[in-house]
């Protein structure tokens, strides 16, 4: 088990939440993945404040994890730094914002906890380096499944698209013919692979509601050559 100052009925909770991704879950979606009443539900959410937010403009209402409490992050992370992976107790980690001047920088898949080792090293793009160890990238792409009927034969082909979180949104992958190429999860990451991204983590969640979306994170390492000629 994870240490934490985490009471145990808000662990349940959370092992909820990090399970979809920290989408917003409604009350009764939650009562039935706990095998608890609504109502027993209501009561905790309400008196835990410090851990939930509850969106009432919603019908029903929706709860979602209060962003930026920080043994949040590290119960998420099972006290693992996710830079060395090393494994921590809650004290001997801190977080690592990936963009600490964004608006939302507390933003799930934003933060990472990292020991006190990692906590200064490299994990943003750096413009120069002139004495430095090699530099850590990390991206994050969402990848989910798309059907398309096909004229000719009337058949429905099933694709994966894929978004970069650049703006851009999701697109398949088209080999030269333009013909779509990324009909495994296995396609896209080696796209990703060819370009040096390594697999970190996959977040699949196993909700049938969003199981035909996955988050894969990656890092890559540059040497100092690569560096010095940008
Ligand atoms: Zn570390």
């Amino acid at each position: 088990m994870t240490k934490t100052k985490i009471p145990p009925t808000i662990q349940e909770l959370l092992n909820e939440f990090i399970r979809y991704n920290f989408y917003k879950i409604e009350y009764k979606r939650l009562a039935g993945a706990l095998e608890k009443n609504v109502d027993t539900i209501i009561q905790r959410v309400k008196r835990n404040n410090k851990y939930f937010d509850i969106d009432d403009s919603q019908r029903p209402a929706k709860i979602s994890v209060k962003k930026g409490v920080p043994e949040v992050y590290f119960y998420r992370d099972k006290n693992t730094c996710q830079i060395c992976q090393k494994k921590a107790i809650p004290n001997e980690l801190v977080l690592r914002f990936r963009n600490p001047s964004q608006r939302d920088k507390f933003g799930w898949s934003i933060v990472l906890s990292v020991c006190n080792e990692c906590k200064d090293k490299p994990i943003v793009k750096i413009k120069k380096i002139i004495k430095s160890p090699p530099r850590i990238e990390y991206k994050e792409i969402h990848i989910m499944w798309e059907s398309e009927l096909d004229d000719e034969t009337v058949e429905w082909n099933s694709f994966l698209k894929f978004n970069e979180l650049d703006g851009s949104g999701y697109f398949p992958l088209l080999d030269s013919n333009e013909n779509i190429a990324s009909k495994t999860i296995a396609d896209v990451l080696n796209y990703f692979a060819a370009d040096d991204w390594e697999v970190i983590h996959i977040e699949v969640p196993n909700d049938a509601e969003y199981i035909d979306h996955y988050q894969v994170f990656f890092k890559r390492i540059r040497d100092k050559k690569e560096v010095n000629r940008n």
